[in-house]
C-alpha cells in the first residue's frame, strides 16, 4: 500500500491546481453551470493539450498518458476542490474505462485515442428510468446491433459526441447477456433531453434510443463483470473527487471562523466552533484515505477493489455532506445566499452522495464484499500486522530483513532467560531499532520498523519490552533525558527490569495537567516532594514515576513546574489502588510526604518542566496503541515464553482490559456470524459503518508515518489519531451491543463470550478521558493544527493567585 504521494505526484498536484485556480476560478464555475453546455471548450483543449490530462491513466498506445488511478485521483481531487466544470468524469472516467474494462483490442485502437486527446466527449449511459447505477437491473435492448429503451442521468449526455450503451440481450437477466455498445449521438433513432440537474455543475441527460444503430464493444452477452468493474473504477475515482470538495470547505469555514468576529472575538474561538472543525477535520482526513486507498486498490489490481471502492464512496459521500451542512451552518445567514459559493458544493456534495449509489448501498456492498479483516485491537501500525497488506520489501527493506534475520538466527534461543535475552536485544539495537545506535537502537527510519517486527513475529521472538508507561519514559529520556539518567535507566526499560508510572494528573488539574499543585522543593541536597497524584494507572507496580511538580509558585503556571523521576519504592510514597466501574483496579492515587528525589534525578531544567510533559504527552497520544496487547498465542515452546507469561499476569496485569477498551474491532465481524446477526440489515449497517472508521483511522495514521518519513516533523496528528480511536471504540461498542442484543444485560460467564462483551460494554467509557479527553484533543487539533484563535485565558499571572480546585 502506499500511505503517501511521490515528488511526481505532487508536481502534478500542484500543476492542476495553479490551472484551474486560473483558468476556473468561482467566477467562471457560477457563469458555465448556467450555460446549456456547461463548459468552455476552449478551457478543456488547454486542459488536454498542454496539461495531457483527458488520458491520464489511458495506455500510451492508446494516446494516454499510461500514468495510474493514483494520478487520476489527484487530477479528480483538484477539480472537485475547484467544482470544475467540464466533461472530465464523463468522458476520462466513465467513458474511457468501460472501453478498457469492456473492449477489445481493436475498439481500443479505435475509440481511445479520441477521448484521451480531448477530440471527441464520450459518457457511460448506464443507469435507466430509475437512474439505479445497478448493472444487474439493465432493461435497454440490442437486436441485431440496434438499441431501444431509455437511459437516464446520464452525465454530460447532451454533450457527449460517443454515447457507451450498457444493454441486454432480449431474454436474459440479472449479469447474464450484458453487453456495451458504442453509439454515435448524433445518429438516427437518439433523442437526448437534459435533464433539471440539482447540481448546476454536473449536467445530466436522458437519452432514448429508438432503433438506433450501434457498434459492439467487446464480447456480446460478456461485458457484466466489466460494467460492474467500471462501476467499482468510477466509484473510487468519484471519492477522489468528493474528498477534494469536502477539504475545500473545510478551508473555507475555518478561514470564516477566523475572521467573523460576534460578541468581541473571532467565532473561531468559541469552543462549538472549533470542536465542530475539529471533527470535520478528522472526517475529511478519515475520507481522504479512504479515496487514497481505493485509489490504489484501482492502480494496483487489488482484489479487494469492490469492498475499497465502496469504503471510499460511503466514507466520502457522508464526509462531503458533513462539511457541507457545517460550512454553510458556520457561515450562518450569508451561507443561505445564492452569492455564498458554499451552495455550490452543497449541491455537488447532496448530487454525489447518490450518483453511483447511496453510502448505504456502498456500505452494503462493503459487507458483501470485505475480505481484508480489520488490524485487531492488539495490532498497531507500529507492531507486527502481518496482514493481506504485505508489500514486497524495498531493496532497504530488504536489506533490513536479511540482517535482522541473520542476526536472530544465530541469536534467538526460547530456553534464554528472559532478562539475558533483552539485555542481549538492548546491546544489539534490534529491541528497539528507531533509538539511536548509541543508546540501544539501530537508527531506523519508522517507516522500517514493522519489518523488525514481522521477523520476530515470524519466529516468535521475544521483543524488548515496549509495553506500558516505561516505553513514553524511554522516549522522555531519549529526548530530554541527561546520559547519566540515559545509561541508568534506558537498558533497564528495554529489559523490563523497571516498571514505570506517569505522576501527572492530580485531583485538582487533570486536563489542565499545568495546574499542578504537588510540590517539590530543594533542601539544598535532594528535592522534597508533597502532595497527591490521581489515576495514576500502575502505580502499585512501579519502581519510578515520571513526576511533574511545582517548584515555583510566582510565576504563570506552565514557567513553575519541574520534570522528575522519583523512586517509587522509598517511605515518602504512598499508593492505593482505586477500583474502576470495569472491576479492574489499574489505576491509583498516590500520596507524597517528603519523598525525596536526588538532584541527578531531575530530567528538566528547573520551571522548564512542561516542555518535558508535552514530549511524554504527545508520545502517548500517538502511541496509544503501543501500550496495548502483550497477550501472544499460546503453542509456543521455550522457557522464556513462561517467564514472559508471569511478566504479563504480574506487572503488566494493569493493562490486560485495554485492548477491551478500544472496543475490540477483530471481534465484530465473527461474532456477528456466529450470532446470526449478520443477517440484519440495520446491524449489517453499523457493522459496516466501523470498518469504514476503523479502517480509514488506520491508514490515516499510516499516513502520517509516512509524511514523517518524507522529513515532515511530527506534530499534533497524534490528537486526530487519538480522537478517531475514541470514535471507532464507541461505535464498536455499539455494535457490540447490537449483535449481543438482550445478552448485553449480562456479565461475567453469563454474558457472551465469558463477559468479555461485558467488559467491551464498560471499558470503552475510559478510552475517551486516559491519556488527554476528547474536548481537550478537539481543542489542539482546532488550535495547532487549524490555527484558530486560543480562548480567553482566566490563568494568567502568578500560579498563585489563579484560580483552583
Ligand atoms: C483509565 C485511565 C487511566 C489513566 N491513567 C493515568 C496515568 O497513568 N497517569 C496520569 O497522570 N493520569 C492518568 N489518567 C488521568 C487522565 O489523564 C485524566 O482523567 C484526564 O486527563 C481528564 O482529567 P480529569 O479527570 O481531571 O477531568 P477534567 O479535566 O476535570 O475534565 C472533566 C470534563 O471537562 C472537560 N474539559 C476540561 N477542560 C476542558 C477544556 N479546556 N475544554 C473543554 N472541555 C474541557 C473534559 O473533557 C471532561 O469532559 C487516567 C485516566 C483513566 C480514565
Amino acid at each position: 500500500m502506499h500511505f503517501g504521494f511521490t515528488d511526481e505526484q505532487a508536481q502534478l498536484r500542484d500543476a492542476v491546481r495553479r490551472f484551474l485556480a486560473d483558468r476556473s476560478p468561482f467566477g467562471e464555475v457560477r457563469h458555465l453551470m448556467a450555460t446549456k453546455a456547461g463548459y468552455d471548450p476552449t478551457v478543456w483543449r488547454e486542459l488536454c493539450q498542454d496539461l495531457a490530462l483527458a488520458g491520464v491513466h489511458v495506455p500510451e498506445e492508446y494516446g494516454g498518458q499510461g500514468f495510474t488511478f493514483r494520478e487520476l485521483g489527484v487530477v479528480l481531487e483538484e477539480m472537485g476542490r475547484a467544482l470544475y466544470c467540464g466533461p472530465y468524469f464523463s468522458s476520462t472516467v466513465l467513458a474511457a474505462t468501460a472501453i478498457l474494462e469492456a473492449g477489445s483490442e481493436d475498439d481500443k485502437a479505435a475509440l481511445l485515442p479520441g477521448l484521451a486527446s480531448g477530440d471527441r466527449l464520450a459518457s457511460l449511459a448506464l443507469a435507466e428510468t430509475d437512474g439505479e447505477w445497478d448493472v444487474g437491473a439493465i432493461g435497454v435492448v440490442a437486436e441485431n446491433g440496434t438499441l431501444s429503451g431509455t437511459k437516464s442521468h446520464v452525465v454530460d449526455g447532451c454533450i457527449a459526441d460517443l454515447l457507451l450503451v450498457a444493454v441486454r440481450q432480449p431474454g436474459t437477466a440479472g449479469m447474464d447477456g450484458l453487453s456495451l455498445y458504442a453509439i454515435d449521438a448524433s445518429a438516427e433513432g437518439v433523442t437526448r433531453t437534459p435533464l433539471e440537474a440539482l447540481d448546476p455543475t454536473r449536467k445530466l441527460a436522458r437519452v432514448n434510443l429508438d432503433g438506433a444503430q450501434a457498434r459492439l464493444v467487446g464480447r456480446e452477452g460478456h461485458a457484466g463483470p466489466a460494467l460492474r468493474r467500471t462501476l467499482d473504477l468510477a466509484a473510487a475515482a468519484l471519492a477522489n473527487e468528493m474528498v477534494g470538495g469536502a477539504a475545500r470547505l473545510l478551508e473555507s469555514a475555518v478561514e470564516y471562523a477566523k475572521e467573523r468576529v460576534q460578541f468581541g472575538r473571532a467565532i473561531g474561538s468559541f469552543q462549538a466552533v472549533k470542536h465542530r472543525l475539529a471533527d470535520l477535520t478528522l472526517t475529511v482526513e478519515l475520507a481522504k484515505s479512504a479515496a487514497y486507498q481505493a485509489a490504489n486498490a484501482a492502480a494496483d489490481d487489488d482484489a479487494d477493489l469492490p469492498a475499497l471502492a465502496s469504503l471510499a464512496k460511503s466514507a466520502a459521500s457522508d464526509a462531503y455532506m458533513q462539511a457541507a451542512k457545517d460550512c454553510i451552518q458556520l457561515h450562518g445567514g450569508i451561507g443561505f445566499t445564492w452569492d455564498n459559493d458554499t451552495h455550490l458544493f452543497y449541491k455537488r456534495a447532496k448530487s454525489s452522495e447518490v450518483f453511483l449509489g447511496d453510502p448505504a448501498k456502498h456500505r452494503e456492498r462493503l459487507m458483501q464484499h470485505w475480505r481484508t479483516p480489520p488490524a485487531s485491537a492488539t495490532s498497531s501500525p507500529s507492531r507486527a500486522a502481518p496482514t493481506a497488506e504485505r508489500q514486497p520489501d524495498t531493496p532497504k527493506a530488504a536489506g533490513v530483513r536479511r540482517e535482522v534475520r541473520s542476526w536472530l538466527e544465530t541469536n534467538w534461543d526460547p530456553n534464554s532467560r528472559l532478562v539475558a535475552w533483552r539485555t542481549k536485544l538492548a546491546g544489539s539495537g534490534w529491541g528497539m531499532p528507531t533509538w539511536p545506535s548509541a543508546w540501544f537502537g539501530h537508527d531506523l527510519p519508522q517507516a522500517l520498523a514493522p519489518v523488525v517486527d514481522e521477523e520476530f513475529a515470524r519466529i516468535g521472538a521475544v521483543t524488548a519490552a515496549k509495553t506500558g508507561i516505561r516505553i513514553l519514559a524511554g522516549a522522555t529520556l531519549l529526548e530530554h533525558g541527561s546520559d547519566d539518567q540515559k545509561a541508568r535507566f534506558l537498558r533497564r526499560i528495554l529489559t523490563g527490569e523497571d516498571t514505570w508510572c506517569q505522576l501527572f494528573s492530580e485531583p485538582g488539574s487533570g486536563s489542565d495537567l499545568a495546574g499542578a499543585t504537588t510540590r517539590a522543593d530543594f533542601d539544598g541536597e535532594h528535592w522534597i516532594v508533597n502532595g497527591q497524584k490521581v489515576w495514576t494507572t500502575s502505580a502499585h507496580h512501579a519502581d519510578y514515576g515520571l513526576l511533574l511538580a511545582r517548584t515555583d509558585w510566582d510565576v504563570p503556571k506552565h514557567q513553575g513546574l519541574t520534570y522528575f523521576i522519583l523512586d517509587m519504592r522509598q517511605d515518602g510514597v504512598d499508593v492505593h489502588q482505586l477500583k474502576q466501574m470495569n472491576g479492574h483496579a489499574s489505576f491509583n492515587q498516590v500520596f507524597f510526604t517528603d519523598a525525596v528525589i536526588p538532584p541527578e534525578n531531575r530530567v528538566s531544567d528547573i520551571g522548564n518542566g512542561w516542555q518535558v510533559a508535552i514530549t511524554t504527552l504527545a508520545h502517548e497520544r500517538r502511541g496509544a496503541d503501543g501500550l496495548r496487547g502483550q497477550a501472544r498465542e499460546g503453542g509456543l515452546e521455550g522457557s522464556i515464553y513462561e517467564e514472559e507469561r508471569r511478566e504479563v499476569a504480574t506487572v503488566m496485569e494493569p493493562y490486560k482490559w485495554y485492548p477491551q477498551r478500544a472496543g475490540r474491532v477483530d471481534l465484530v465481524v465473527e461474532r456477528a456470524n456466529v450470532t446470526g446477526r449478520i443477517a440484519d440489515p440495520v446491524v449489517r449497517q453499523e457493522i459496516a459503518k466501523l470498518l469504514v472508521m476503523a479502517r480509514s483511522a488506520e491508514w490515516t495514521a499510516r499516513r502520517a508515518r509516512a509524511a514523517q518519513e518524507r522529513g515532515q516533523p511530527q506534530g499534533p496528528e497524534g490528537s486526530l489519531g487519538k480522537l478517531a480511536a475514541s470514535n471507532v471504540a464507541r461505535q464498536a461498542c455499539h455494535v457490540h451491543t447490537l449483535i449481543a442484543g438482550p445478552d448485553a444485560m449480562l456479565t461475567g460467564t453469563d454474558g457472551a463470550l465469558d463477559g468479555l462483551i461485558a467488559e467491551i460494554l464498560v471499558s470503552v467509557p475510559a478510552v475517551s478521558i486516559a491519556g488527554g479527553t476528547d474536548e481537550i484533543q478537539r481543542n489542539i487539533i482546532a488550535e495547532r493544527v487549524l490555527g484558530l484563535p486560543k480562548e480567553p485565558r482566566m490563568d494568567r499571572g502568578p500560579f498563585r493567585e489563579v484560580r483552583r480546585n
